[in-house]
Order: structure tokens, then C-alpha cells, then sequence
């Protein structure tokens, strides 16, 4: 279906940059979508492109200046072509609203994170030359299903809320990505359903904390049923979540993730620290203990389930005491990877303003530290998979070797082997031969046909 007037379809040629997490990639594919369903084209560079659209990120201050720098950079090519637009959108575009034009006038569009189904109509404003800005602060209703154009034919991320409640001090998130808005049981299952019939066999569902999803829609958490119904749909092979708040991972999920065959055997679940005084002032909810009782009912419902997490060392006032109980956690955890941030102050959040900030060289010293413990955890935990047969949904060629695959096990470690390329997209059982902190080698010895998946 076409909507571009005759005089526009020769500047409709747009190109996507996209920064930061899952959510942001998979809004750049409803963008994408969006654009192509109206008529728009896909330019291979940017220098080919007619619309420029930035999906920004804000989480990290650094990350924001790097943007900044990337769109000012522009300004010399908008003077030589004044018809070229340039749109920012994601969640710099929500936080800095129409004063992000003021500071950089050569910006033509400006539209927030509940904004992307405007953006045809603001790209037609700003291409007849008016100023074109539009962000709210909320979802206008429920979550709208917008055309997707996904990246990957059989791997797929599956919105299902939006926003977070949670104002950990130290995260911008809640005041750019708005308060939680769960999308409703039904649009999601009948999302995942038609990915089934269209090939798909892995879905990944995505909110800034899933494990409270249907709390704002339904007064009650309803995370482990949307699993155990999601589970249930043929053709879908795996299931994946990111990212789980420990203080929402309840017992029936705990459940849910022992009974329903398709849901992976992975939990990303953020730790951020390991001291209950470091965690308070985080505002995280939760305890050492709490935390460590939930990985340990996870382990004995899910033996091989691989737990991963997310660390933040050197928050304001976390003393040597307090680094040694994140120490003691990773250890007690036994997590199979860790990503680890050493803390910067983010303008806007609770913690900005926060005295006892710690020092650059005891943040990279702990730092150094908890990555030795933790590359540790990994290649023990991987040396127990030597000789095994693991499920491998094959992603791609290698990046080192041509001849080589690489794909992801259940559990979410990487794996490579030899295969000829027509096995990408499809699931394989390879035998692990090597072992690294953060991968695994292997041999081929099946592929596996859909009617006989080879789970292990
Ligand atoms: S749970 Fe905390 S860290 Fe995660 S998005 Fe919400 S406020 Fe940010």
C-alpha cells in the first residue's frame, strides 16, 4: 500500500542507526516496518539515504555524547543537502523533547518512545518544511501492533510490556521509557502464534521487567501463565525472557520454567550488587539472601538452567565489606556470565547527586577483581559440557572463519563448529571438543528436523 504523494517518492529512501538494547533493535524493526508498509525504501548506506533516523539510547552518559557527536557531525552534509531529513527517536529523543532541535537545528523530526507510529506523518511535516516534534509521556493506549520487519527469519522479539515502575537510583529508564504498560494476554499469544506459522522458531520476549508483566492490566502477576500458554503453540521451539527483576521472579515462574519444555533453559537475572546496603540504595528491592534463595530454587528446579547477570561495581558509598559480598554472591551463584559496568553517574537519577562517589582506580581495581572470579565460574561451568551433545540453533558463519557456524545452545552459550552454511537458521546437535570462559567448540553430528527436535 502506497501513501507517498508522486513529488515524495523520489526522497524516500531512509536509513535506520540504532543504539543500545533489545528493545531499541527490535523498535528499529517496527520503525523499518512502519516505513516499508507506506512506501518507503530502504537505502543500503547512509550516504544514500534521503531520511536519516537515529533510535537512541540514553542509559549511559558517554553513549549520549557519542550521539550527540554522530548527529552533529551531519550538519556540514544538511547545508549542502537541505532536503535530506534527519529524525532522532528513541528514549534521547523522549528525554530531550523539542529542545533537542533547539540545540541542534539541522534536526528535522523528534519523536519519542510511544511516538513511532507518527513518524510517517512527522516525516511528511518536516519534509514540507514545518518543524516536527511529538512525544508523549505514555502510551496512547495499549501497545500498538506495528508492521515489523524482523532482522532474522526464525529468531523473533515479542514485546509484552513496555516501561518500568521500579526507579532504581541509579537508572534513567522509568523516566524515559514511562511506567510499565503490560500489552494484553491475547495480542501477545496471537503474535507468537502467527511467528509459528510463518517458520519461526525462537521468540524472545522483551520488557524492561517481563516477570511483573500483567500486573498495571490485570491486578495480579501473570508471567508464568503467558509462558505455560506460549508453551503450548506449535511450531515454536524455544522461549526466551529479558530482562527478570529478582524481587518479581516468583514462585509460580520458577515453576512455569520447570514444566514448560520450550522455555529455555536461561535466566538473566541482574544482581547489580551482592551488599543488602549497597542494594537499598539502589532501591533494588531485594536482599543478598532473597537473592541467593531465589538462584538456589532455580537450580533445583532446573539443574543445567544457566543463570547470567548484570553488575554494577563501585555505586556511591559500596565499601571494600560491601564488594566482598558481590564477590560472594557471584561465587554462591555460580553464574555463567556476568556483565559487569563499573558505575557512572547518570543526570536525572536519584543517584547523581549522591555523595561518596568511589574512585576511578578502586572502581577499575574491583572491577579486575570481580572478572577474575567470574571468568573463573565460566570455564568451570563450561568444562562440565566437554563431550556433551547440546541443541544449536545456528545463527551465522563465524566471524574468524568462513567454514565455521556459530550458533546459541539453549542455555545461551555460544558454540562454533564446522557445517556448510545451509544449516544456518536451523537446529543441529553439536558435540562440545573444546572449552573457553565464553565459548565452546564442537563437532556436527545431527541436524535436527522440526518434526524430531533434538532437545537435551
Ligand atoms: S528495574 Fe530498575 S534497572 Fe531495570 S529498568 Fe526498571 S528502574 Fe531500570
Amino acid at each position: 500500500m502506497l501513501f507517498l504523494g508522486e513529488n515524495m517518492k523520489k526522497n524516500n529512501k531512509f536509513f535506520v542507526v540504532t543504539y543500545g538494547c533489545q528493545m531499541n533493535k527490535h523498535d528499529s524493526e517496527k520503525i523499518i516496518g512502519l516505513l516499508l508498509s507506506q512506501g518507503y525504501k530502504r537505502a543500503e548506506t547512509m550516504e544514500g539515504a534521503d531520511i536519516i533516523i537515529f533510535n537512541t539510547c540514553c542509559v549511559r552518559g558517554s553513549a549520549e555524547d557519542r550521539l550527540f557527536g554522530n548527529i552533529n557531525s551531519l550538519k556540514l552534509i544538511k547545508d549542502k543537502r537541505q532536503d535530506l531529513i534527519i529524525a532522532v527517536g528513541g528514549c534521547v529523543a523522549q528525554k530531550e523533547g523539542s529542545k533537542l532541535q533547539r540545540k541542534m537545528s539541522h534536526v528535522d523530526v523528534v519523536f519519542g518512545t510511544h511516538n513511532i507510529a507518527s513518524l510517517p506523518t512527522l516525516i511528511k511535516e518536516a519534509q514540507k518544511g514545518k518543524i516536527a516534534c511529538e512525544v508523549l509521556k505514555s502510551p496512547r493506549d495499549e501497545i500498538k501492533a506495528l508492521p515489523v520487519e524482523r532482522d532474522n527469519s526464525v529468531r523473533a522479539w515479542v514485546n509484552i510490556s513496555t516501561g518500568c515502575n521500579n526507579f532504581c537510583s541509579y537508572c534513567i529508564v522509568p523516566y524515559v521509557r514511562g511506567r510499565e504498560t503490560s500489552r494484553s494476554f491475547e495480542d501477545i499469544v496471537a503474535e507468537v502464534k502467527m511467528l509459528a506459522s510463518e517458520g519461526f522458531l525462537e521468540v524472545t520476549l522483551l520488557g524492561q521487567n517481563v516477570n511483573s508483566y500483567g500486573r498495571d492490566l490485570y491486578g495480579e502477576i501473570r508471567f508464568a501463565e503467558l509462558l505455560r500458554q506460549l508453551n503450548e503453540i506449535d511450531g515454536i521451539e524455544r522461549i526466551r525472557f529479558t530482562s527478570s527483576h529478582p524481587r518479581d521472579f516468583n514462585g509460580d515462574i520458577v515453576l512455569a520454567l520447570a514444566e514448560c519444555e520450550k522455555v529455555c533453559e536461561h535466566v538473566h537475572l541482574p544482581l547489580q550488587a551482592g551488599s543488602d546496603n549497597v542494594l537499598k540504595t539502589m532501591r533494588r528491592g531485594y536482599t543478598k539472601e532473597g537473592y541467593l534463595d531465589l538462584v538456589k530454587k532455580i537450580y533445583e528446579a532446573v539443574p543445567n538452567c544457566s543463570i547470567t547477570t548484570d553488575i554494577i561495581v563501585g555505586f556511591p558509598g559500596e565499601t571494600e565489606e560491601d564488594f566482598l559480598d558481590t564477590l560472594d554472591v557471584v561465587k554462591q551463584a555460580r553464574f555463567d556470565n556476568a556483565f559487569t559496568f563499573a558505575y557512572s553517574p547518570r543526570e536525572g537519577t536519584r543517584a547523581f547527586e549522591m555523595e561518596n562517589q568511589i574512585s576511578k582506580k578502586v572502581k577499575m581495581d574491583n572491577f579486575k577483581r570481580l572478572l577474575e572470579v567470574q571468568n573463573k565460574n565460566s570455564l568451570k561451568n563450561n568444562l562440565v559440557l566437554m563431550e556433551k551433545e547440546l541443541e544449536v540453533l545456528v545463527e551465522s558463519p563465524s566471524k574468524k572463519k568462513a567454514d565455521v557456524l556459530t550458533g546459541r545452545t539453549r542455555t545461551n552459550k555460544v558454540v562454533n563448529f564446522p557445517g556448510p552454511h545451509s544449516l544456518i537458521n536451523r537446529l543441529a546437535r553439536v558435540k562440545i571438543k573444546e572449552v573457553r570462559s565464553w565459548s565452546l567448540n564442537g563437532e556436527l553430528k545431527e541436524v535436527c528436523e522440526r518434526e524430531s527436535i533434538c532437545r537435551l
